[in-house]
């Protein structure tokens, strides 16, 4: 599932109108121009910035909002008024528009030219009252878009640019990913259900179930010479535990997950799928549950989700798109155990197995332990510790009546003392404010116990993401207040109530 975020578009475009004239109008052109290219060769921004011709009339913005949706590689456009541009001009255009929107605030001059100031500056650099013409009919119409203010070179505003981007990115990904679901949910477990229609009709998102006799199928026909080589890669890739290596009481487990993967990996580029669930209570035909399978897997790209959880396993395929080529990877995650000691309160985050790689530190260990639950034989797994960092564990739910989306910045840290007896990859995180005030917050929040987690990216992502996809989203960071954040949740009940009728 290679992702190359420097095939997608994002346009450019300038606001104005004819009232100028041509001199004004080529300068405005010009600024812009420049404005673009700069934006696009930043590596702080991974997308392509395409510039458009300076908007001068209604039908002029009509076309290229009906333009912008048709064009399939175009994931979302930066508007910006050098310029007055007369709002009325807008609608037309703004009705239709399907794409994301950034309100870039800026200047072409950062500073005044005190000494130079005349009429023909004042008469260029509108923005101050050309863009709040422009925030105002959005506002108007109930349009979100994300504002972003100050000077066009600013360090600050290339990296809300690059987030806006990037979420924009996952958001495109996210409206055609196809989850195949390797048998239904964990019985009687309700976080990981929702409703499927809905998330299509919202996301566009489309989940289905297969058989796990359909992925059965492929992985007992997978060919001998290609566990050979894929295990030879394991051996490059990986210290493998003694027990695992050829020869040792475990190594055809390890061989075994090498045939998961590959007939896994097999089906879903066959089906064109971004990521996939399994269930150990539905591994009929399957001697392991996927364990060293799924991580590699998710490492390669793929969403996943344990239980069945689709809504997280489309979260971690959402959030590996928008950390492409960024610092920190991004892992299926499950907030497991607690450290409780008042010196410093910290969750354990861990799976059965399956955690991403792309979050390790070091080179991992490829182990074959017995699992406690499913009665399968014992799988093959990858164990690692996490970097300590900032970091975000980021669930998605449904309510009902919506989808929420809930984030919790966290804090990565050391663990207090080496864990030797414990056989899967972990993550110690401290989340903010504390886990008291964190954790309260997120079970009145009725986050899931799965999340996506990642270290590259910061709640903003995730908050650009889901204004695009039009979905409730609260944050749980350095200033929540209990109080106050259940206030937010029954306002939040009302609005999503009454929006509907916006
Ligand atoms: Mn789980």
């Amino acid at each position: 599932m290679a992702i190359n975020l420097k095939a997608l578009e994002v346009w450019f475009v300038t606001g104005s109108q004819h009232l100028y004239g041509p001199e004004t109008l080529k300068k405005v052109a010009e600024h812009s121009q420049e404005i673009t290219t700069f934006f696009d060769s930043n590596s702080k921004i991974p997308v392509k910035i395409v510039f458009k011709p300076v908007m001068k009339s209604p039908d002029e913005i009509t076309n290229l909002c009906i333009d912008a949706n048709a064009a399939r590689n175009c994931i979302g456009l930066i508007t910006w008024c050098h310029t007055f541009s007369p709002s009325k001009m807008w609608i037309n255009g703004l009705k239709t528009l399907q794409k994301p929107l950034l309100h870039l605030h800026t200047q072409y001059n950062r500073d005044l030219p005190w000494g130079e100031i005349d009429m023909d500056f004042m008469n260029l650099n509108q923005a101050a009252h050309g863009d709040r013409e422009h925030g105002f009919i959005m506002t108007r119409m109930r349009i979100t878009r994300k504002v972003v203010v100050g000077y066009w070179k600013d360090e600050e505003v290339i990296e809300r640019i690059g987030t806006w981007t990037r979420a924009a990115a996952g958001w495109y990904d996210f409206q055609k990913a196809k989850i195949a679901r390797f048998g239904d949910n964990m019985r009687e477990v309700a976080v990981t259900e929702g409703d499927k229609v809905e998330a299509q009709i919202k996301f566009g998102l489309s989940v289905n179930s297969y058989g796990v006799g359909d992925i059965v199928k492929v992985i007992n026909e997978v060919a001998d010479a290609d566990i050979d080589k894929l295990v030879k890669e394991y051996a490059e890739l990986y210290q493998i535990a003694d027990a695992g290596k050829p020869g040792a009481t475990f190594h055809q487990n390890v061989r075994y997950q090498a045939r998961i993967e590959l007939g896994i990996r097999q089906f879903l580029e066959a089906g064109e799928f971004s990521g996939f669930t399994t269930t150990f209570e539905d591994l009929h035909g399957l001697s392991q549950l996927p364990g060293l399978a799924s991580q590699r897997l998710m490492a390669s790209g793929y969403g996943f989700g344990a239980e069945g959880d689709w809504k997280h396993a489309a979260m971690v395929r959402a959030l590996k798109v928008m950390g492409t080529g960024l610092k920190g990877g991004c892992s299926f995650m499950e907030d497991y155990t607690y450290h409780l000691n008042p010196n410093g309160m910290k969750v354990l985050g861990a799976h059965m197995l399956e955690i991403c790689p792309t979050i390790g530190e070091g080179k991992a260990k490829l182990e074959v332990h017995p699992l406690g639950i499913g009665g399968k034989d014992a799988p093959a797994r990858l164990v690692f510790n996490v970097p300590t960092g900032p970091a975000i564990n980021a669930s998605l739910i449904d309510m009902g009546n919506r989808f929420r989306m809930i984030v919790n910045s966290v804090d990565c840290v050391l663990p207090d003392a080496d864990m030797p007896k414990l056989p899967v990859a972990r993550a110690l995180w401290v989340p903010q404010p504390d886990l008291k005030v964190g954790a309260a917050a997120w079970i009145y929040a009725g986050g899931a116990h799965h999340t996506a987690f990642s270290q590259a990216l910061n709640a903003e992502y995730i908050e650009d993401f889901s204004e695009m996809a039009g979905i409730e989203y609260v944050h749980i960071g350095k200033e929540t207040c209990i109080t106050d954040f259940k206030k937010e949740l029954r306002w939040n009940e009302m609005y999503y109530a009454l929006a509907k009728g916006f």
